[in-house]
């Protein structure tokens, strides 16, 4: 692996920062390095990714775990089986089910007989958690995702049941396919019931003799599928996308878990999301500002033409209906709001300054409105003294 940068070093935050100064940072970072703004910049396109794919890490909260626990190497897909880390080690939520039958056993192994979940009754499977990142646009408009989804399956070669294809499992002999035993004891309180689990057959009820290789007898196999998700437009950063039943196959024929999908939605350079509504700022000269006219301004289906008023000040707003983003799961549409940002021209020539001038002695005071209000309630205030 090339020498990477440390991912809070790109983003020229420290290790400690929020996630609001992440985020705040890498709109920074984006702006300056994005590749429609810098047309045939090498250099800056090479930022440019650095800098996402930094964003992409630290702005997830499972991988900037990972990352500051690992270093790259947590991060790094290509850090797979052989790497350090071996296969196995990240992303799981579910653990290794294998241990489950050990987890259950120490939890009800011991009851005094009272009620307990049978280890034969059906349980629902876990629920499945990932991460999606989004643009701006994708989130806004919509799209189709592939993601992968990795989840316990029933193994194929012995449809669930552990044993070898050919064979099936054999009824356990000690608890006769109970899955638990029933001890009497005698106590100091008279005589008590105990059930407890067979640790023959670990409360399945069931001896495999000749295990499936597959699935190693467990009947179960994790497994790594492409999925393809319909991302509705309109949907926010933070927002889950819930999919029944696309999460760990459940146990004893009980139901799959469910697929959550935390979607993180990725800052824009121009655009910001209010809601349903966007936000862009937008710098006119001077001279546009005072004379008005028509400007550019980009929106989610494109360029579009404003008109601007004659005299429009710094920090106007300018509403452009229903270009905003579609309100998710319904027809409408919010707005764009284009602020204008006045730019006073800088480092002038003589010539340009000269012709300044002479456009200075041609105004008087009623072309500057709020300057005379200004100075009129200033001398209000000191003649009331
Ligand atoms: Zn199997
Ligand atoms: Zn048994």
């Amino acid at each position: 692996m090339a020498d990477k940068r440390d991912y809070y070093e790109v983003l020229g935050v420290d290790r400690n920062a929020s996630e609001d100064e992440i985020k705040k940072a890498y709109r920074q970072a984006a702006k300056k390095y994005h590749p429609d703004l810098n047309p045939g910049d090498k250099n800056a396109e090479a930022k440019f990714k650095e800098v996402n794919e930094a964003y992409e890490v630290l702005s997830d909260r499972e991988k900037k775990a990972r990352y500051d626990q690992y270093g790259h190497a947590g991060v790094d897909p290509n850090f797979g089986a052989g790497g350090a880390y071996g296969g196995s080690g990240f992303g799981g939520f579910s653990g290794d089910f294998g241990d489950l039958g050990d987890l259950f056993g120490s939890i009800f192994g011991g009851g005094f007989g009272g009620r307990r979940a049978s280890p034969n009754a059906p349980r629902r499977g876990g629920d499945v958690r990932l991460n999606l990142n989004l643009t701006f646009e994708e989130a806004a408009k919509g799209c189709k995702k592939t993601v992968r989804v990795s989840a316990i399956e029933n193994c194929a070669d012995c449809s669930g049941t552990g044993a070898r294809k050919g064979t099936s499992p054999e009824t356990c002999p000690t608890c006769h396919g109970h899955g638990s035993v029933v001890q009497i004891q005698r106590t100091p309180f008279g005589q008590m019931q105990t059930q407890r689990v067979c640790e023959r057959c670990r409360g399945t009820g069931k001896i495999v003799k000749d295990p499936c290789p597959t699935c190693s007898g467990k009947g179960k196999v994790r497994r790594s599928r492409d999925l393809e998700v319909t991302v509705p437009a309109g949907i926010d950063d933070g927002q889950i996308l819930s999919l029944g039943g696309r999460g760990d196959a459940g146990v004893n024929g009980g139901p799959a878990g469910d697929l959550h999908i935390t979607v993180s939605v990725r800052p824009h350079p121009l655009f910001e999301r209010h809601g349903y509504d966007v936000y862009c700022e937008e710098p006119v000269t001077f001279v546009q500002a005072a004379l008005g006219g028509e400007i550019v301004v980009p929106t989610l289906d494109g360029k579009v033409n404003l008109k601007i008023r004659e005299g429009t000040q710094p920090g106007d707003e300018y509403k452009l209906k229903g270009r905003g983003i579609p309100i998710l799961r319904s027809a409408g549409r919010g707005d764009q709001y284009v602020r204008i940002k006045v730019e006073v021209p800088r480092s002038l020539n003589g010539e340009q300054k000269k012709k300044l001038q002479e456009l200075d002695g041609a105004l008087n005071e009623s072309n500057f409105k709020d300057r005379r209000s200004f100075f009129q309630k200033v001398k209000d205030l000191f003649t009331d003294e």
